[in-house]
């Protein structure tokens, strides 16, 4: 029996944790389950729903409120070949990328009743294995026995380089300094928040991108999972 493995990535924002599960998913045959766009799922229903007032608090009782009403889901584009993220049946995969998701993004993935239902969903949805999940607590809460676990880290200005590289990309335009400010504001908040703040679980390897190609970091946890000896290689 070929043996399947659960892949936790977590780490800081715009490390590239991503791109690498992406193609681990793709190199494998797995399930990708990009757990950050469910929550900037939940952060653009409030934005379009008056629930973020514009000093950024967010009306947490209107919310919980409202949570049954809201379905996140993946659904694989075979043109594309992308998991795309879906709110409420539409199609959301950009918009939940914009910059003012992201400037809201922290505040309302720290809500206790919204993590609770995104990690009961993350749990089913990986449930039989197979999967690479990335985020910011996987490895730690959402599956502490996964069997490989990767903690990704990069220098900060190169990190904000490549997600402000990836905005131009889609036609927004914001300075080094605007982006770097977003990730280090999303950074404190989501190593400083009560509920399942990022941290590095302590089976977890280190992996820091800041000089590496995404093939090199590929090749690399690619090499991790050929030494794990599992009953079959799932490397093929
Ligand atoms: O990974 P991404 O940058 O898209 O995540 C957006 C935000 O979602 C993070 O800054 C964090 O606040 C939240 N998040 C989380 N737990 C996860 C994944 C993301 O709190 N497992």
């Amino acid at each position: 029996m070929v043996t399947k493995i659960t892949i936790a990535i977590d780490g800081f924002s715009s490390c590239g944790k991503s791109t690498l599960a992406k193609a681990l998913a793709q190199k494998l045959h797995y399930n990708y389950i990009d757990t950050g766009a469910m929550y900037r799922c939940v952060t653009l229903y409030c934005l379009r729903n008056g629930l973020i007032d514009e000093k950024q608090n967010v009306d947490e009782e209107k919310l919980k409120e409202n949570l049954s009403k809201i379905t996140v889901d993946f659904q694989f584009n075979s043109h594309t070949k992308i998991s795309e993220t879906h709110l409420n049946g539409e199609n959301v995969e950009h918009e939940i990328r914009s910059m003012e998701v992201s400037d809201n993004v922290s505040k309302v993935s720290a809500i206790h009743d919204v993590r609770e239902k995104m990690v009961t969903l993350q749990r089913m949805m990986g449930k039989h294995k197979a999967v690479v999940l990335d985020g910011r607590d996987i490895g730690t809460h959402v599956f502490p026995y996964a069997e490989l676990k990767i903690f990704m880290t990069a220098d900060e200005d190169v990190r904000a380089r490549r997600r402000m590289d990836e905005y131009t990309a889609h036609g927004q335009f914001f300075t080094l300094d605007e982006v770097k400010h977003n990730l280090q504001k999303r950074d404190y908040a989501d190593t400083h928040r009560k509920e399942n703040p990022l941290t590095k679980a302590k089976d977890a390897i280190v992996l820091d991108n800041t000089d590496l190609t995404p093939e090199q970091q590929l090749d690399y946890v690619l090499k991790l999972i050929t030494d794990m000896q599992l009953t079959k290689d799932p490397v093929e």
